[in-house]
């Protein structure tokens, strides 16, 4: 028994035979040591404490964060998971934190967060999760390019593969640097909290882990449309060995014009350009 009076994690993946399927990115953790740390990384991030927070969690599997979360004090959990084996091994800390833990059985892709959680009574939304490793990048582009923003979240703290990790707070002129860097540091402030070696999960993956902190920005006065941002770095990697010239082609017809206008050289490439640049030449294709 641990601290909440609940069986160890082990047991819980024996118990309700939770064999890792690949399919499900299904790699568990099993120290209630570590997932304290993960949960305490969001204490204070975006401006707010985990007790007074409500917490989205995306695939609590046999619920190692999830129970963390809750001896951290979080005020509510909300957890969605796909695998419904998940779903009836979660029923007993559900049962321990009587009303603090809901779980809801869905793909985070396709939710909406705001409706599952309802009401907030004013309470600040933090997401923190162990994500799983195949819908990780599109679990935080969906996070970044919410239509409303400042978004209706307050912070994420989110585990992904080390290299997805790089690729998010990388600097330009780098190998990471890309479409998720610009995306991330436009919309947030971004930084790696910690590392969790391979064999911190059961099944070990093959990769190291890390712990990535994102605080929403608020956005600044002349920002392009979200949209449009995008499709401009979308177009500027899609080719990034190109330079600009060539490469922005895909937007339809010449980008001279609107390089020039951005004070941008025609002739850089992708990774030469900073977030502040992006910006600059998004507004001016906008135009
Ligand atoms: N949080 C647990 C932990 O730290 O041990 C499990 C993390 S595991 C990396 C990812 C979890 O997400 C699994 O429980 C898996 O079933 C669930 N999952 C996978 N795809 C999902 C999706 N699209 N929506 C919701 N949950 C998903």
């Amino acid at each position: 028994m641990y601290e909440d009076g609940l069986p160890p994690l082990r047991d819980v993946i024996s118990q309700y035979e939770l064999n890792a399927r690949k399919s499900l990115g299904q790699n568990f953790l099993t120290d209630l040591n570590l997932t304290g740390k993960i949960a305490r990384c969001a204490e204070g991030l975006g401006g707010s404490s985990l007790k007074d927070s409500i917490i989205y969690e995306v695939g609590p599997g046999p619920g190692a964060l999830t129970r963390a979360l809750l001896m951290e004090g979080a005020h509510r959990v909300v957890a969605v998971e796909m695998d419904p084996r998940c779903i009836e091994a979660l029923t007993q800390v559900q049962a321990a934190y009587s009303g603090r833990l809901n779980v809801i059985e869905g793909d985070a892709l396709k939710v909406n967060e705001q409706e599952l959680i309802g009401d907030t009574e004013g309470r600040p939304v933090k997401i923190i999760a162990n994500l799983p490793y195949n819908v990780g990048t599109a679990l935080l582009v969906k996070w970044l390019t919410l239509k409303n923003w400042l978004p209706w979240y307050s912070s994420l703290t989110l585990m992904f593969q080390k290299e997805v990790g790089m690729r998010i707070i990388a600097e330009p002129r780098t190998k990471a640097y890309g479409r998720l860097s610009v995306l991330g540091q436009y919309r947030a402030d971004a930084r790696i909290m910690f590392d969790v070696p391979a064999r911190a999960f059961t099944p070990a993956p093959k990769v190291t882990s890390c712990i990535v902190a994102l605080t929403p920005k608020a956005e600044q006065g002349d920002t392009p449309k979200q949209a449009i941002l995008e499709r401009v770095v979308y177009a500027a990697f899609n080719q990034r060995r190109k330079m600009l010239r060539s490469s922005l082609k895909a937007l339809g017809g010449n980008p001279k014009p609107f390089l020039e206008a951005a004070d941008i050289k025609e002739t850089w490439r992708a990774e030469e350009l900073t977030v502040a640049d992006f910006c600059r030449l998004a507004r001016a294709y906008e135009k």
